[in-house]
């Protein structure tokens, strides 16, 4: 679960059977983690924490805080944009294409913009909206093709570039954009 704290940001806290005490770690997007024992109460897990902030504070290699709360703040206003556009713009060259996906989802994954899996669920990357809009345009068409051809064959490229003449520049461009915020 994400705990979302004042002072640290998102803290990463694993319940894990395995563990007899709390330990507290850096993740590698540099937020604080901390794995507790599997019955450990929501409340205790606070109360843990406020036991060791000053040791948290001066021992462990964090990254600015501050500049996380931020980042954190940042994904929020992205994925609520996400939400309120992601889906309708999936949706509307769905039906414009004649395509037929089972769900969207959105995810902010740090490596791809998107992805189509075998149940035909479409995953797209919150970090589409800061891309230019044909670039954003150009993944989702790029995984509804992907319904039709589950590889990236010629077959497949030639699905996309009838939908988006431009393909192979917008592969490229998308490129010096990062997915990760
Ligand atoms: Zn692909």
């Amino acid at each position: 679960m994400i705990l979302n704290d004042k002072e640290f940001g998102e803290v990463i806290v694993r319940k894990s059977p395995l563990s007899r005490g709390a330990r507290f770690s850096v993740s590698t997007s540099g937020r604080l983690a901390m794995s507790v024992p599997k019955h450990t109460s929501d409340f205790f897990v606070k109360r843990i924490l406020d036991l060791n902030r000053k040791m948290i504070r001066e021992k462990l290699p964090l990254k600015n805080p501050k500049e996380q709360r931020a980042r954190d703040y940042q994904k929020k206003i992205l994925m609520k944009k996400a939400r309120e556009y992601l889906p309708y713009r999936l949706e509307y060259f769905a039906k414009l294409y004649g395509y037929e996906y089972n769900k969207c989802r959105l995810t902010h994954a740090n490596t791809r913009w998107g992805s189509c899996s075998s149940n035909k669920t479409i995953s797209l990357n919150i970090g589409l909206m800061k891309v230019p809009e044909v670039l954003r345009d150009y993944v989702i068409l790029h995984e509804l093709a992907h319904l039709n051809h589950m590889n990236h064959s010629r077959d497949f490229w030639r699905e996309v570039g009838t939908h988006d003449k431009n393909y192979r520049l917008h592969e490229k461009k998308i490129k010096h954009f990062n997915p990760g915020l």
